[in-house]
Parts: C-alpha cells; structure tokens; sequence
C-alpha cells in the first residue's frame, strides 16, 4: 500500500477516534506526486471513516480545471472540499498536510464570526497575534477557499465561520496535532469569557512569543 495513503486513512480515523471530528465531517489530506504530477491524496467525500479502504482516497492536481475534468470524466468522489485542500496546497508552500475538522469548541466560537484574540500566549501556535475565523461561505466552494485563505495570511490554523475550523503543517502528525492544539484553545476561550472580558497579552509580549516559539523543539 501507497504509504501517503496509508497515512491519509490513519489520521482520517483518528478524526473519530480522538472526537476531533464526529462521523463523516471533516476531511484530510496529504500533498504528494502521483506520475511526475505534483497534487495530493485526500480523503473521500462522506464515506465513514472506519470504512475507509485505499482505492477511496482520491488523486487531485494542483490545476482547478483539470481536477473539475477529472472529477467529470472518472466519476471520482474527493471530498466537497477539494478545492480549499488545493488552494492551500497552490498558495503556500510550506503547507505538506491538512487537517478540516468540525471540532465541539473549534465550531461553537466559529459560530460568533469573531477572531480569537491573544488571552493565552499559545495562540502564537497558529503563526500570529490572533487566530482568523474565515468568512462564512458555503462549504465546498471557490469562496470558501478564497476566505480561508485569507485567514490562513502568515498563520498555519485559522477557524471557518459557522463551520469548524483547519489546520497544516509539514507532515500530517504536525497539522493533525495543531488542530487538537486549536480545539482546545476554543475550550479555553469559551471557559474564559464566561469569566467576564479577559486581559489580552500586547502586540509586544506576543511578537516576543512568537519569537520563542519559533525556537520550541518539539520531540
Ligand atoms: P466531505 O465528506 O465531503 O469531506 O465533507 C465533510 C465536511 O466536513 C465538509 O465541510
Ligand atoms: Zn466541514
């Protein structure tokens, strides 16, 4: 078996058994080269996880035309948000795996439409002073895409109004581990502004933090 496969079903069951993301929501993918094709694995559209088998995950391009061809022409199913998978993939380089989750908390403060701001130092772990919550759009389209990516400018994570939330990295276990990072920020957040307003770190403590962070080895 394909070992970029492999990891893609892996890490989609550990949607479930982790309760990162219930059911069939959320998707994964991994990027990769298939025949001298630069694209990525990802997983199918609303098939459950625990029936995942390698045949379902699906080969994508870097070229919108050419995957909506191919999607047409062999009757492919890639999950409904292929095309956020491939812009991310497209718009930064750094990105090599991606995780889309509709996580408890994650979804609960994406409903507010509202950017998390810096009550806890570990929000430098998405890439900013803030985490994004993306414009709302309907799920699987171009817009979607277009908002994400916006939210995404110099961070790694950013929530989807309404929705959930995605996360990247360089390797699956890295994106996978940074969307559980993100949903338990969300826990944090909503327990804290229970309390009332909270005190947010400065634009100076924080570039301070992201600093270090950038130094934090990680085993
Ligand atoms: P897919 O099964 O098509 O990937 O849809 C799940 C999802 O989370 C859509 O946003
Ligand atoms: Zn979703």
């Amino acid at each position: 078996m394909d070992d970029a496969r492999l990891d893609v079903i892996k890490f989609a069951k550990k949607l479930n058994s982790s309760n990162l993301s219930p059911l069939r929501s959320g998707n994964i993918s991994i990027r990769a080269n298939q025949n001298n094709k630069e694209g990525f694995f990802i997983t199918p559209s609303g098939i459950k996880y625990d029936q995942l088998k390698e045949d379902n995950i699906v080969f994508l391009e870097l070229e919108e035309k050419i995957n909506e061809e191919k999607i047409r022409r062999e009757g492919i199913n890639p999950s409904s948000e292929w095309r956020f998978h491939q812009d991310i993939y497209i718009e930064r380089i750094d990105a090599k795996a991606i995780v889309h989750a509709h996580s408890t908390h994650a979804t609960a403060v994406s409903a507010h439409r509202k950017n998390i701001p810096a009550f806890h130092y570990m929000i430098a772990l998405a890439g900013g002073n803030d985490i994004k919550c993306a414009q709302y759009a309907t799920f699987g389209t171009k817009e979607l895409s277009e908002n994400i990516l916006h939210a995404l400018k110099k961070r790694k994570a950013c929530l989807m109004s309404n929705h959930g939330q995605v996360a990247f990295g360089k390797n699956l276990d890295e994106a996978f581990e940074l969307a559980e990072e993100i949903e338990n920020i969300c826990h944090q957040y909503i327990n804290t502004i229970k309390l009332g307003i909270p005190k947010i770190l400065s634009f100076e403590e924080m570039n301070k933090i992201l600093e270090k962070t950038k130094n934090y080895k990680k085993s």
